[in-house]
């Protein structure tokens, strides 16, 4: 009679061990709890209670304390040693008030006692009452492992890099918290016709390191296998033992079974759309197994749901910023640069100027600057058009840009068809050669101009001014110097470039 199951509910709220040498405490429990539709076992004594709680632990325990060889003290004590064990809570039966040592009873991890004659209402109430206990713990216990994954992952990700190693962080974490021994993620390639094998995480398993050896050289294509599947259908899925599988639901079923994986499971990563909140774009596609055959677990499906959403959504904040920051400076590229010439602009050069012309203050180093024009312009405009004038600016302005070379230096348009150059820390002899090379490079393009009374060929004049700037000095000094140099090479018969040296230049 003992150890058997009494009775079998179809739909039992709990299964209950009760531990009691007396038969007919056992059938008075058994009527109460079965009445009550609760799956009852039952064990005569400690040594086959600790057996019966390892071959199928129960959610409760009802525990007497007086009994032959082993009392109900040391069963409670070596069920709470085991960690297999420790959490299924006991409520120590005794036979009368009085009989129950509780602070003993309590000391050792039980959880309540009944004193007999028993009481059903009591009793019910009593495992009731544990019962829901132990139900919230777990659910606390679960949910604190949520957080704590999300928590990780979040964090995570925001510090990954990029993309990929937000994966392989992911795959490594979900792994070891929710205890897969394999987790791999599968990328659409660019045209979204098929799956490209990305990270894997496998711990050090030399044949999950053959199974993933091998997978790599996989590729999924639309329509075709699990994965494809969850690409398509953007829904968690999962197959309780991948190497059962028919080879067009999983075509690595021969190698999972050869490396001894069973559950498997697999999770899209979306990008929602941000206009209208759809999900638009499987990002990945993630595909975890474990050895054991998969139960699906509804908190294990929540975190990895939550997790993958989490991480959806920071791929699409990073991928959103990413966009924003090239985009903005796309537009400061194009708020500095001058459409007809593509070289800086003149707000670029004020502004750059000023940062150099302080730079120089402060570190006391010289500061040149080349100011340009072309020679009889409006005659080339007169001659050949006003667009021939446009794409002669253009010319002008990229042969002069091939002889700035330093990074520091700014090539700009100043106006019309006068450009400027800044040169930090460079010396006025300096300034000269690279005004020099400008002159002699566009001379080498021969741009046509039959109405120049200089030369047969597009000219310019330049202007050179130096200094080590001072306290009481502005940069509108050296802008002013410049134009004067270039008065004085156009004064002198155009085709030149002149040196101006400041009063206070070295
Ligand atoms: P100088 O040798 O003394 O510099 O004589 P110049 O004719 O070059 O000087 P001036 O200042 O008399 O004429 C400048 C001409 O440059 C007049 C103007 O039409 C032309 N110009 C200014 N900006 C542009 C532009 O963006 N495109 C074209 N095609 N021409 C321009
Ligand atoms: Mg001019
Ligand atoms: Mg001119």
């Amino acid at each position: 009679m003992m150890n058997q199951r009494f009775a079998s509910n179809p739909n039992p709220k709990a299964n209950v061990l009760v531990v009691d040498d007396t038969p007919v405490n056992l059938l008075l429990l058994n009527q109460i709890l079965c009445r009550n539709n609760y799956k009852i076992r039952v064990a005569p004594n400690g040594k086959m209670a600790l057996k019966s709680v390892l071959a199928n632990p129960p959610d409760l325990i009802l525990l007497d304390i007086k009994m032959p060889d082993m009392d109900g003290y040391e069963v409670c004590q070596k069920l709470k040693s085991d960690p297999r064990t420790e959490e299924i809570p006991i409520i120590f039966i005794s036979a009368l008030d009085g009989a129950i040592d509780k602070v003993t009873a309590f000391n050792l991890g039980g959880v309540d006692y009944i004193t007999k004659p028993f009481e059903p209402v009591e009793v019910l109430a009593r495992i009731e009452h544990q019962l829901r206990l132990r139900e919230l713990m777990v659910e606390l216990k679960s949910k604190n492992a949520q957080l704590q994954l999300l928590l990780t992952t979040t964090q995570s990700i925001s510090e990954a890099v990029d993309i990929d190693s937000a994966l392989s962080i992911i795959l490594e974490k979900v792994c070891l918290t929710l205890g897969w021994d394999f987790g791999e993620a599968w990328m659409p390639d660019e045209s979204a016709t098929k799956l490209v094998y990305g990270q894997a995480w496998y711990g050090n398993d030399t044949k999950l390191a053959e199974f993933h050896d091998y997978s790599k050289t996989q590729d999924i294509f639309q329509g075709r296998g699990f994965a494809a599947q969850i690409w398509q259908e953007q829904d968690l899925k999962w197959i309780a033992d991948a190497s059962q599988e028919e080879s067009e639901m999983f075509s690595r079923a021969d190698m999972a079974a050869t490396a001894g994986l069973k559950g498997m499971l697999g999770i899209p990563i979306l990008l929602q759309d941000s206009t209208t909140g759809d999900h638009s774009e499987v990002l990945a596609v993630l595909v975890f197994f474990q050895k054991n055959e998969m139960e699906p677990d509804r908190r294990s499906l929540e975190l990895l749901q939550a997790v993958a959403s989490q991480l959806g959504s920071m791929i699409q904040r990073k991928k959103t910023e990413a966009a924003l920051k090239k985009a903005n400076l796309e537009l400061e590229r194009l708020a500095n640069l001058d459409s007809l010439t593509q070289v800086a602009n003149r707000r670029r050069f004020d502004e750059y100027l000023d940062c150099e012309w302080n730079r120089a203050q402060r570190e006391k180093h010289p500061l040149s600057l080349i100011l340009f024009d072309l020679d009889y312009f409006k005659s080339y405009n007169d001659y050949y058009g006003h667009q021939a004038g446009d794409r002669c600016l253009q010319q002008v302005a990229q042969s002069a840009g091939s002889a700035v070379t330093h990074k520091t230096d700014l090539l700009a348009r100043y106006g019309g068809e006068e450009f400027v150059i800044i040169l930090p820390n460079t010396q006025g002899s300096g300034a000269l050669k690279v005004a020099e090379t400008i002159r002699d490079r566009l001379k080498q393009l021969q741009i046509p101009h039959l109405d120049s009374q200089v030369s047969p060929w597009v000219t310019v004049s330049l202007g050179i001014a130096t200094t080590i700037p001072t306290d009481s000095e502005r940069p509108e000094l050296l802008i002013a110097a410049a134009d004067a140099a270039l008065y004085e090479a156009k004064s002198e018969g155009r085709d030149r470039a002149i040196l101006k040296a400041l009063p206070l230049d070295p």
